[in-house]
């Protein structure tokens, strides 16, 4: 049975990816940093549904808990065939003026460091010169990588372009190692994300500038990101979804 990982499965994005996963039969697993009860609440949503589902804590910043969950994993249902980079952080929005480096480190830890940690275990279990099977990773940047979030958060967006580089020299580096390593990046999503910059009400207040006029819903993006793990992608690799209304 595949067994995926989602990073902040907890809440939003990752939390419908995480469900519509265990639907289409994978084992999952629901990987959060602080909100146990929001975790917990996911892994039960899949375990009524009759699905397989563990939640476990770890701040993929920090590299001896990136290895603990990776072990945890091994243990409880085998090695990760599905990850999911999806965990990612924002802070106050601020013009370039007022960003301190604590600020910059921290987006740049949970955004870049964080998904270059997952993928480097992923790819000890999946790729063929290691004894795995393959696998396939899809990593969640953000339109922000292209538009640059200025005035807004430019430190997050080029945390997003790290990310889409990162993918296609990834994508390359182990296609010949049965891996296949895709990006999705959203645009405006409602989710709490927008609280943490500051601004519940972000997405309500930009979504007539999107040519499609509305605001995308986490279940848009998860579809694109289940489809990019399937094998009915098995030719994609390297390749960005913008699942951006648009824009
Ligand atoms: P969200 O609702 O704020 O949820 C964030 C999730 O990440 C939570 O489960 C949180 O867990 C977890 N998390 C945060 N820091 C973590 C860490 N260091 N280690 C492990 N887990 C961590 O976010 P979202 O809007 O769904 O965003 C998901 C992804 O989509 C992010 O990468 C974001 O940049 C990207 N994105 C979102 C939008 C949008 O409009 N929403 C647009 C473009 C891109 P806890 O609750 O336990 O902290």
């Amino acid at each position: 049975m595949a067994v995926a990982l989602v990073t902040g499965g907890s809440r939003g994005i990752g939390r419908v990816t995480a469900i519509l996963l265990a639907e289409t039969g994978y084992k999952v697993v629901v990987n959060y940093q602080r909100n146990k009860q929001a975790a917990d609440e996911v892994v039960n949503t899949i375990r009524e549904a009759g699905g397989i589902a563990l939640a476990i804590k770890a701040d993929i910043g920090d590299e001896l808990q990136v290895l603990a969950m990776f072990a945890e994993i091994d243990n409880a249902f085998g090695p990760v065939t599905a990850l999911v980079n999806n965990a990612g952080i924002l802070f106050q929005q601020s013009t370039i003026e007022n960003l301190t480096a604590e600020r910059i480190n921290r987006v740049l830890a949970t955004n870049v460091t964080g998904y270059f940690l997952c993928c480097r275990e992923a790819v000890k279990r999946m790729a063929y010169r290691h004894g795995g099977e393959g696998g396939a990773i899809v990593n969640v940047s953000s339109a922000a990588s292209r538009l640059g979030a200025p005035g807004e958060y430019v430190d997050y967006a080029a945390s997003k372009g790290a990310v889409d580089t990162m993918t296609t020299g990834l994508s390359v580096e182990v296609a010949a190692q049965g891996i296949r390593v895709n990006c999705v990046r959203p645009g405006l999503i409602y989710t709490e994300i927008h609280a943490s910059g500051g601004e519940a009400g972000r997405v309500d207040r930009l979504k007539e500038s999107l040519p499609m006029k509305r605001g995308g819903q986490p279940e848009e993006v998860a579809e694109a990101i289940v489809w990019l793990l399937s094998s009915k992608a098995s030719y994609v690799t390297g390749s960005f979804i913008d699942v951006a209304g648009g824009k």
